[in-house]
């Protein structure tokens, strides 16, 4: 028997649930092989700078790491029939699910075109499966509380532990050409922007359950704080599994901190769960009675939005950390996403398309569903009234303007009195903008168009 595992992002080596499944059928089959295979379809390379600099620096990591246990990866290029050819002698195929497209349609192609042959899709990107909750009457949930109550009732599975020995035992290494992707891993090492690898994502795990968790309630929304986890990026290549996060977390000392966390790893459940279910959410609302809205054109503003150009500090500082690192604060991604679909009118999926080109830790469900929410067109979202005002929000959680200075380098030298509402003067002597609009007029010229 021949087993294949198809790695795809689940850059790591314990708590993998393929790896399990597959140490497992060894065990049963003792004569049988096993070798890790990597796909790249060049008509999934978009223009997603950074986060796909930061995939191929995190896969180059994996890579390695297989090398190390002599267990090197053959790396496959082409389309749907190279990657079929070239696993033609599989009689297992495994790899861990995903269900957000383009990647579902063709995942089912592939078991299609397996026919009888062994295809295992495997859940390991998230902690339940889409279907696990479903509501008395049968249908999903679409309130995140009752959701959230129903998760905490679930058993949620425990980390995989995968005996590596024993893949390298039997593990099958073939003569093939892999020299194509090290160009890939060479552009990417050339503009590396962060701390790839599974080790790493492990250390910072254990540095911020140490150091941060407890005090997770307060400072996860000051922007100027090392207060969040940061695990976003890994979690997205897989270089850290959710359950190792989960079960972590889980045996942290009681904090109110703590509660806080796990619910936002329940948002994001929620998130893919809406997403299997309203797989369209792309393109439309999922609220109904907020898909016809008319939305603004206005292209300078969505440009001097994109470049941290607004003349509210809070909201520039933001969108430069997001151009400039590829990561934004969560409490800065709600208030820029609010500016743009209520200040300035402009629509959510402008907003979304262009944190997917910019984000390394882009999901589609955690970033539609929060596109939604902000923009009050979502399942369970903010209500349309309540806007955001940059400026308030900007005193209340950057209180003394660090974070403003450090991105905003222009007007660095404000004092704290200044720093989140310039004046006029002191705009001109900066060379910092004017503001683009003026938010109370935006806001209900926003209601009433929700309205
Ligand atoms: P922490 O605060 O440490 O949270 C731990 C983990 O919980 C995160 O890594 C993430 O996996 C999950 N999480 C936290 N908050 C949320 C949330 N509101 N929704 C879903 N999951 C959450 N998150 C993404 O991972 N990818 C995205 O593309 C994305 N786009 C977003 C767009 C908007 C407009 C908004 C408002 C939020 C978005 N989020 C997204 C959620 C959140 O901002 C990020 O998960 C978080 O900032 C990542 O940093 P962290 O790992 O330090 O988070």
């Amino acid at each position: 028997m021949n087993i294949i595992c198809w790695v795809r992002s689940d850059f790591r080596l314990q708590d993998n649930h393929m790896l399990a499944r597959a140490v497992e059928l060894l065990n049963e089959n003792p004569k049988a092989t096993v070798e890790f295979v990597f796909w790249l379809n060049p008509d999934y390379i978009g223009e997603y700078e950074a986060r796909q600099q930061y995939f191929f620096q995190a896969l180059e990591m994996f890579s390695d790491a297989c090398k190390e246990k002599e267990m090197p990866i053959r790396f496959i290029e082409g389309d749907e029939q190279a990657f079929l050819d070239a696993t033609g002698d599989a009689d297992v195929l495994l790899f861990n699910a995903e269900y957000v497209e383009p990647f579902k349609t063709r995942d089912e192609k592939i078991i299609k075109k397996r026919k009888d042959r062994q295809t295992e899709r495997l859940l390991d990107r998230h902690l339940l499966h889409p279907h696990d909750i479903k509501k008395q009457d049968g249908k999903f949930y679409k309130v995140f509380t009752p959701y959230k109550n129903a998760f905490m009732k679930k058993d949620i599975p425990a980390p995989y532990e995968v005996k590596w020995q024993t893949l390298r035992d039997h593990y099958q290494k073939r003569q093939h050409d892999n020299s194509f992707i090290n160009a890939y891993f060479k552009k990417a090492e050339s503009e590396a922007v962060f701390y790839p690898g599974e080790k790493q994502a492990k250390q910072r795990l254990k540095k911020f359950i140490e150091q941060s968790l407890e005090d997770y309630e307060e400072n996860r929304d000051l922007p100027a704080v090392d207060g969040t986890s940061l695990l976003s990026r890994y979690l997205r290549t897989g270089e850290i599994s959710i359950r190792t996060v989960y079960a972590a977390v889980q045996e942290a000392k009681e904090s109110k901190g703590k509660q806080t966390f796990i619910t936002e790893l329940i948002w994001r459940e929620f998130y893919y769960m809406i997403l299997m279910h309203f797989p369209e959410s792309k393109r439309q609302a999922v609220n109904t009675q907020y898909r016809e809205i008319e939305w603004e054109k206005d292209e300078e503003g969505f440009k001097a939005w994109c470049e941290g150009k607004t003349g509210y500090p809070i909201v520039d500082a933001a969108m430069r950390q997001l151009n400039q690192t590829g990561w934004m604060h969560n409490r800065l991604r709600m208030i820029v996403a609010s500016f743009l679909t209520k200040d300035l009118l402009v629509d959510w999926q402008k907003g979304e398309r262009y944190f997917q080109q910019k984000l390394v830790d882009y999901e589609a469900a955690s970033n539609i569903g929060g596109w939604q929410w902000a923009a009050s067109v979502g399942t369970d979202a903010v209500p349309y009234f309540r806007v955001f005002n940059p400026t308030t929000q900007s005193k209340k959680f950057d209180k003394d303007g660090a974070f403003i200075r450090k991105y905003v380098t222009e007007i660095k030298d404000l004092s704290k009195q200044y720093i989140h509402e310039p004046t006029a003067e002191q705009r001109k002597d900066y060379g910092y903008p004017e503001p683009i609009v003026a938010h109370d007029e935006a806001r209900k010229r926003a209601i009433a168009r929700f309205k």
